[in-house]
């Protein structure tokens, strides 16, 4: 998701207190900054944050993180945010690729990657965000008996990610081809702005829960 750039949204990501700025400070003190030593979720990608608001509300004694790349994408969600305050949400803006920096091991207790981007060139896979490389920096802060969870319509991406997992410390516990039919998988299932976008053109969307292999 790219938007057009938006004059103005760098100032305004600037002046939010909705945004966490200097996010390497928090490390390892997330805690702090809630003010409670709740679970922590962190959603890599958020777009326009319908999923994170939507989970933040239904399950408000986790604290949830928002983490997205683009500021004219990210202003939306502040957007949203401000029309509708939740004091268990928080937004970052950065390349995920520094995600290490900013949480300390045993941090987070849900990864969730929602329609992450698909690089569709080989020599871009490990930019992609369930790439065995990213496995890995999840792995370094990703508490015991953690997961994360991951869906997506685009087939390739999930076949790529379903055999990244082979390449890492994680095993699928869950797995569907079709969210929307899984009665089980689907159970209190929120919707993300592609999600809604893509299963109306009548996609299937494909989902995994994973968890680290037990010695
Ligand atoms: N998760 C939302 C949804 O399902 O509706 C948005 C999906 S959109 C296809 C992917 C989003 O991930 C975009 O907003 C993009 O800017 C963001 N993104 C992609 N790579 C990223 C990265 N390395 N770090 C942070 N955000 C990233």
């Amino acid at each position: 998701m790219r938007l057009k750039n938006i004059p103005g949204s760098r100032e305004t990501i600037a002046a939010s207190d909705l945004v966490i700025h200097e996010p390497e400070k928090l490390k390892g003190r997330w805690s702090g900054e809630f003010g409670r030593k709740g679970r922590l979720a962190i959603e890599i990608g958020m777009g326009k944050g319908k999923f994170l608001m939507g989970m933040a509300e239904k399950d408000p004694d986790t604290d949830y993180i928002g983490i997205e790349k683009y500021s004219s994408v990210l202003l939306r969600a502040i957007q949203k945010l401000q029309a509708a305050p939740r004091d268990n949400v928080r937004l970052i803006r950065m390349d995920a690729e520094y995600i290490s920096d900013v949480f300390a091991p045993g941090e987070v207790d849900v990864i969730y990657l929602n329609f992450s981007d698909p690089w569709p060139k080989d020599r871009h896979a490990k930019r992609r965000l369930p790439s065995r490389q990213f496995l890995a920096r999840y792995d370094a802060f990703l508490k015991e008996g953690g997961r994360i969870e991951f869906k997506t319509d685009n087939r390739e991406l999930f076949d790529f990610a379903v055999e990244e997992v082979e390449e890492s410390v994680f095993e699928i516990k869950s797995i569907t081809y079709d969210l929307h039919a899984d009665s089980v998988m689907n159970e209190g299932n929120i919707m993300t702005e592609y999600e809604e976008r893509f299963s109306a053109l009548g996609n299937p969307i494909y989902k995994y829960i994973l968890e680290r292999k037990k010695n």
